[in-house]
């Protein structure tokens, strides 16, 4: 279908779904089998299956009893109505469907600073769940022949590849990589097109969870400061495109990030007459566990700027910067600029002073060390190495490297 008619068919679909509700939904809500939502409920039930079956669902119950209590404070008084997962996917993203199934993305987790941040996402998706947004978007969907619900399927699939941190062939196909391996296409059509919000609909979201976050106690500048967030990390990005078009940064493109939401946000958070606590240390003991998984995922997107401006923002606090380091290493020795070894090598070097370094660090420091002349230095690192991970798989390829410095093969 022609752009044209697509867009006037968008605009149709976000006026009609500016008032189809005046009232929030009732606690623990079920439709009844005779109304069109039930048949919504259906289809999110399918993407909930799929959610938990999915190998990208983290299922540390550590992490999942975290985010729930996060969410009963902000969600209150629907906090038995709603069920969170955590998905490993390296993108920042959150959703919420009618029947109470929501995700949350690593990607997202990995870039909140404090407690407070995540709190406000909730609370913002906490917003569309209670004032049946969902529902309404479905309404105005299916106000549109069958056909078009096909045409916007396939828009969705289509915009997947084309939108977000996509900005290169290379990183396009990275993305394509990570919905063709981890998302069933139906159900990512599905979620794509019933989360496409209108921006009143998302304004309404973001000032009711400004208001949730606020009334849970937390502080009311942690709402701006996640949008400053990811406007900061696509200024930051590797990619032209991606830095021009401003922080996109979620694949759905359903929360469109824009320095207006943010100042609104500041605006609010300026007027409100409340303090509240950040949770800063909490948060990050909370996702302490899962730091270098969430960091090497984040690597495969290739976009080593946004990466190096996760990490900054990481370490400020002085925390894990053994695992910090260790990935800051990582990020040098793919990106391979000039320099870049020596800023590598640099960050090994960091971590390896450190406690909580993963012990690949020596192996690391080692590659790098032989690469920049310093032998002696790099026998050192290869014997740390095997000392402290006497199973590991790659133990012979160390041998063998350490065998060619030392140049006694009979050792
Ligand atoms: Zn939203």
């Amino acid at each position: 279908m022609r752009a044209r008619t697509f867009l006037a068919v968008l605009l149709a679909t976000s006026v009609a779904a500016g008032s189809a509700f005046s009232e929030p939904r009732t606690v623990g809500l079920k439709p009844s089998l005779a109304t069109d939502e039930a048949g919504l409920w259906d289809e999110s039930a399918k993407a909930e299956r799929g959610a938990r079956q999915s190998a990208d669902f983290n299922s540390d119950p550590e992490l999942t009893a975290y985010v729930r209590g996060v969410t009963c404070k902000v969600a209150t008084p629907y906090c038995d109505d709603i069920r969170v997962y955590v998905m490993d996917r390296p993108v920042s993203n959150a959703l919420m469907a009618p029947n109470g199934y929501s995700e949350v993305w690593s990607g997202l987790m990995l870039r909140s600073t404090s407690e407070a941040e995540l709190a406000f996402v909730l609370g913002h998706e906490t917003a569309h769940f209670v004032e049946n947004h969902s529902i309404e978007a479905w309404r105005a969907q299916k106000k549109r022949a069958n056909v078009m619900l096909a045409v916007s399927a396939g828009i969705a699939i289509a915009g997947v590849a084309a939108t977000a941190n996509a900005p290169t062939i290379d990183a396009a196909r990275s993305i394509q990589d990570l919905t063709n391996a981890v998302i069933d296409g139906v159900y990512l059509a599905y979620v794509a097109s019933l989360f496409a919000f209108s921006r009143g609909n998302e304004a309404e979201a973001d000032r009711l969870g400004f208001e949730r976050l606020v009334a849970a106690g937390y502080a009311p500048g942690a709402a701006a400061t996640m949008w400053r967030n990811q406007i900061a990390e696509a200024a930051a990005s590797d990619f032209p495109r991606v830095r021009s078009r401003g922080a996109r940064a979620n694949i759905f493109n359903t929360h469109p990030i824009e320095l207006e939401r943010a100042a609104v946000l500041e605006d609010l958070a300026a007027k409100a007459a409340k303090t509240g606590e950040l949770g800063r240390e909490r948060y990050r003991a909370a996702i302490r566990p899962h730091l270098a998984d969430w960091l090497k995922d984040d690597l495969t997107r290739r976009d080593f700027g946004q990466t190096l401006h996760i990490i900054d923002r990481l370490a400020a606090t002085g925390d894990d910067l053994g695992v910090l380091e260790f990935y800051r290493g990582e990020t040098y020795r793919r990106r391979r600029k000039d320099g870049d070894q020596e800023k590598a090598l640099a960050a090994y070097m960091a971590a390896s002073r450190t406690s909580d370094a993963p012990v690949a660090v020596w192996r690391e420091l080692g590659d790098m060390q032989v690469k920049t002349g310093a032998p002696d230095a790099a026998r050192v690192a290869y014997e740390t190495y095997l000392a402290n991970a006497p199973d590991a798989q790659d133990r012979w390829i160390v041998e063998a490297s350490l065998k060619k410095l030392t140049g006694n093969p009979g050792s």
